[in-house]
């Protein structure tokens, strides 16, 4: 049995449940006990919260582990293990892995390795369509059998309306959403950064704002059609929140995320950190960072409840897949144990809203992938609930990714100066990251 652990004194925010209080938390057999004032647990391992917010493990609607296929870039118990660190005690794991869970066995095997390797909940997003290919669609109701908890062939969007159509529909027959990278591939075409101002000042091909536009008006069009669940992956522009917004007030089933990169960064990050525009191929991620305008419209949507979620995308890479010129770099930010940070910087600004934040980090992403019903008391802090964070909002860090759990250290944010610092994490009810806040 596990023991008592009694997290004292911090500032307990539960979004789900209304709490914002001085309260502590106490964890009793692997789950959350009780909440309240001055809880008293003689013999009680304690985190001492004093000067923290303590709030529950945050939920990642989208991240790419990596393995099977790709563990060069990462696997299942690094990039878990980063998660932790970050603060992530559930992460949606998206398919494009080599092989792609597209059929039930596939989904097996994963989820084996999940059950041996992972240190966090990892939850599997199967394919759309076949090997990730966009032209023949995958058994979704086999898939959902196998515990997938929505649909993605996500680093690709699905390019074919009728096939969007279909999936749309038979994902909404069996009650899962699809996570749609919303983007026009023959519109881009050779793009490799947002097109604009630096895109021309570098000399470098761009994807046009436009072709993320257009394919989440499809989008939301098919799933108008077809009654399905769509969620918008990683939106990027201004539009591309105004077009969401007009879709929920008309009652559609439409929802999205941003991620902590976009609320952080534009399209100057591709010029690196020093005095001289140079090429940073970190700063190469899909869909592209935008304009200043676009970044600012990306917090006004999570200030004000358009956008349901803070998804990572976390993407690691290996050395080499960075370490070449800009057309060549893979797309992807290594960004589990840099996201609290980001977020909590932009906080600290006045720019975006904590409790928003801290909302799109638990409750928020539970209602878009419907987890209430998987996994009892996620995203909250209620008895019965498994996972707590407790961080520190005003500690100033800076980013060295040398010190990452990641096995990528692929990040434009090297060097920089980050708010927000991860002090413990309890994961499915075991206190499984605190370097230094416990006493027994
Ligand atoms: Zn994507």
């Amino acid at each position: 049995m596990t023991g008592q652990l009694l997290i004292a004194g911090g500032r307990v925010i539960d979004p789900a449940n209304g709490v914002d209080g001085k309260l502590d938390v106490l964890i009793e057999g692997g789950a959350v006990a009780a909440v309240g004032a001055a809880l008293s647990a003689p013999g009680a391992r304690r985190v001492d919260a004093h000067g923290c917010i303590v709030t529950p493990g945050f939920i990642d609607l989208h991240a790419h582990l990596r393995e099977p296929g790709f563990e060069q870039k990462g696997t299942i118990a690094t990039e878990t293990l980063a998660a932790l660190r970050g603060g992530f005690t559930t992460v949606c794991a998206m398919p494009n892995t080599m092989p792609a869970p597209d059929s039930a066995p596939v989904v097996a095997a994963l989820l084996e390795r999940i059950a041996r390797d992972a240190v966090v909940r990892v939850l599997p997003i199967g394919c759309v369509t076949r090997r990730r290919e966009g032209h023949e669609l995958a058994d979704l109701a086999e898939l959902a059998a196998a515990g997938c908890i929505a649909f993605s062939d996500d680093g690709s969007p699905v390019a074919d309306g009728r096939l969007m159509r279909n999936a749309l529909a038979l994902a909404g027959a069996v009650g899962l959403p699809i996570s749609e990278h919303s983007d026009d591939p023959v519109l881009n075409g050779d793009g490799v950064m947002h097109e604009g101002r630096v895109s021309e000042r570098l000399g470098l091909a761009g994807q046009p704002a436009a072709a993320e536009i257009a394919a989440i008006a499809r989008n939301i069009a098919l799933c108008e059609t077809t009654g399905g669940r769509l969620h918008i992956a990683h939106v990027s522009t201004a539009r591309s929140v105004e077009l969401v917004a007009d879709a929920k007030a008309r009652g559609l089933a439409v929802t999205c995320e941003v991620t902590p990169s976009h609320l952080l960064l534009t399209e100057d990050a591709v010029f690196g950190p020093g005095p001289e525009p140079a090429y940073d191929t970190n700063a190469r991620i899909n869909p592209p960072l935008r304009t200043e305008a676009d970044r600012r419209a990306l917090l006004r949507g999570v200030n004000d409840g358009v956008i349901d979620a803070i998804a990572t995308d976390h993407a690691p890479h290996a050395r080499e897949d960075k370490l070449c010129e800009f057309d060549f770099a893979a797309p992807g930010i290594s960004c589990f144990e840099t996201a609290l940070g980001s977020i909590g910087l932009v906080v600290s600004r006045g720019e975006l809203d904590f409790a928003r934040a801290l909302a799109a980090l638990t409750s928020g992403p539970v209602r878009v992938f419907g987890l209430a019903a998987r996994v009892p008391g996620i995203g909250t802090l209620s008895v019965g609930a498994r996972d707590v964070v407790v961080f520190d909002p005003e500690a100033r860090w800076t980013v060295d990714v040398a010190r990452f759990a990641s096995k990528g250290k692929n990040s434009p944010l090297q060097g920089h100066g980050l708010c927000g610092e991860i002090r413990a994490v309890v994961a499915g009810g075991r206190l499984a990251f605190a370097p230094e806040a416990v006493h027994a």
